[in-house]
């Protein structure tokens, strides 16, 4: 592992330590380390100063309640300031800290803090009655922080501020080694329940290396990445890449609106946009008037990532930006970028671009054999890279079954040109790609059958001009029901409650019968192919074609 001594001083890898307190002995204490913009126009600024007072308060907090190293933890909030100190707190205490979408539905949160065994929860009021409804079924949730209560509501829903306002203020940030286990974000397969990728405090070495190296981040950068905190962008370099670099960010809680997005590149003088490729879609579906009443003269470089990023996407950056936008290629479990078009490379549109310098990709075949160049096959990465995850947590067996022939197999399909571009072609498995968040079919297949009516499910990704993928059900009726559109909003709503918006489908399909193999299992690869009209390939294991 190549460390870098100006990042980790006397053995110290704790990333909230690094992103702050180190911050501060640099000498930017009084620098600004992040605008904190909410969805309804409230406005904060924070030093690294305040970033490390808060962030130790809450550390504090978490001793007090008895929490200590390994203890899950999750935060489950929509982007306003605590989720920075919380997290960055939680880092310095060596909790593993779980990351969740604030719009997660019931089922989903259960899923991921009964898996992970979560003794504490940080989210707000109007959030609790989603909580308090699964509560039973987590038997080692301890306690539920909440970041607007004033007062303590019960013996283990407490106030936060409350907390925060008992606590002192210096935290001595124990010793924290590089395989410390530090972050946890669920990610879906398109089998069984999500699981949890668990990383250690070592990817902090990447994460910043590449915030220099790919996103070319500078001291004086103003840095604004439009992740959430629940998905591994937002962690990865929405705080910890940044920070670790003392660089100042925006942060903004509010949804997508293009005029409002482009207020902020212009009066935060933005000089690096990290985004993805479903909002600079939506971006170019606006009227290009809009954007010539912006200026943005210190836009340096613009980035991308989640899903594949369109030619037409890179025109459009060329045209209205005057910039070229950055590709760039990483899971959850890889926890930092990989493979990457970057400022001085060329761009090829339509490919990922090259490796990042120690990072060794390879195009593999289900036997093991190194595929040549231009040859499609599984994407697969050299295992060691400092960020790379340390398991699915409380999962070793899943884990181990993604290393392969000496590679860690990634799910996704690609080539490599003579160049030595990468090319991604797709996924390798069910997973549904929507809008940059991956969906379990799984998931959703279930969510249908607890509805009333429904007998069978089976759920697909199908191309889509906006999301990349969009979810389509296919589901059978049970004797005597009928699909209307009474039901289609129940169903709607019961996904949204239950899974998340995100994987609601966007259209439903009623058949006959659900295609299935010998062995019972949803033919998803034949529904696919019949709602496009194409080659199902071989469906030799189907019964009932
Ligand atoms: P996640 O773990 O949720 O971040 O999702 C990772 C997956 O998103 C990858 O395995 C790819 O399938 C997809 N993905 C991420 N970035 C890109 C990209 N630049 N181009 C194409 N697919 C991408």
């Amino acid at each position: 592992m190549n460390t870098n001594p100006e990042l980790i001083q006397n053995g110290q890898y704790n990333i909230g330590h690094i992103c702050t307190r180190l911050q501060c002995d640099r000498g930017l204490s009084a620098k600004i380390a992040m605008h904190c913009l909410g969805a309804h126009g409230e406005r904060t600024q924070w030093t690294f100063g305040d970033l490390e007072r808060e962030s130790s308060r809450f550390a504090n907090v978490m001793q007090t309640l008895e929490f200590s190293m390994g203890d899950v933890f999750f935060i489950f909030l929509p982007k306003i300031p605590d989720v920075f100190s919380s997290f960055l707190g939680a880092m310095k205490a060596q909790l593993i800290t779980g990351m969740l979408f604030s719009n997660f539905g019931g089922e989903a949160l259960l899923d991921r803090l009964g898996d992970a065994k979560a003794k504490g929860i940080l989210t707000r009021k109007s959030y609790l009655r989603k909580l308090l409804h699964i509560r039973e079924k987590l038997p080692d949730l301890k306690v539920i922080l909440l970041v607007d209560a004033s007062e303590h509501q019960t013996e283990d829903i407490l106030s936060l501020p409350l907390l925060m306002q008992q606590a002192e203020t210096e935290f001595k940030t124990p010793l924290t080694s590089a395989e410390t286990p530090s972050v946890l974000h669920y990610t879906s397969g398109s089998t069984g329940k999500p699981k949890g990728v668990l990383h250690c405090h070592r990817s902090v070495l990447l994460q910043n290396r590449t915030a220099r190296e790919v996103l070319q981040l500078q001291t004086d950068d103003i840095f604004w990445c439009t992740a959430d905190h629940g998905w591994v962008t937002g962690t990865s370099y929405g705080i910890i890449g940044p920070w670790s670099l003392g660089v100042t960010q925006v942060h903004f809680g509010g949804a997508y609106a293009a005029e409002e997005w482009f207020k902020i590149l212009e009066e935060y003088g933005l000089t690096v946009w990290y985004t993805a490729p479903t909002a600079l879609r939506m971006l170019m579906r606006e009227d290009p008037a809009i954007f010539a009443r912006f200026k943005l003269p210190k836009l340096r470089h613009v980035f991308s990532v989640g899903e594949p990023l369109n030619p037409e996407v890179i025109k459009w950056g060329r045209a209205v930006l005057g910039k070229d936008i950055y590709d760039t290629w990483f899971q959850t479990e890889t926890g930092a970028i990989m493979i990457t078009n970057r400022p001085g490379l060329p761009i090829k549109p339509g490919s990922m671009g090259k490796p990042v310098t120690g990072i060794g990709p390879a195009i593999v075949a289900d036997d093991g054999t190194l595929l040549p160049d231009n040859k499609q096959g599984n994407l697969c990465l050299k295992p060691g890279w400092e960020s790379m995850f340390a398991s699915y947590y409380r999962h070793e067996e899943v884990y181990r079954q993604k290393f392969k022939h000496g590679w860690y197999m990634t799910g996704d399909t690609a080539y490599r040109d003579a160049e030595g571009y990468y090319w991604f072609m797709g996924r390798s498995d069910d997973v549904i790609n929507t809008a940059g968040h991956l969906v379990s079919p799984f998931e959703v297949e279930s969510a249908l059958l607890e509805m009333e009516g429904i007998a069978e499910s089976g759920v697909i990704g199908a191309p889509d001009e906006l999301l990349w993928e969009k979810v389509v059900a296919f589901v059978t009726m049970k004797k005597g029901c009928e699909w209307n559109s009474d039901l289609d909003l129940k169903v709607r709503l019961h996904i949204s409650n239950r899974v998340s918006t995100m994987a609601t489908p966007k259209e439903f399909v009623v058949l006959e019968s659900i295609p299935k193999n010998k062995s019972g299992k949803i033919m998803r690869r034949l529904l696919k192919a019949r709602y496009l009209g194409t080659d199902a390939g071989d469906v030799s294991m189907l019964d009932d074609i």
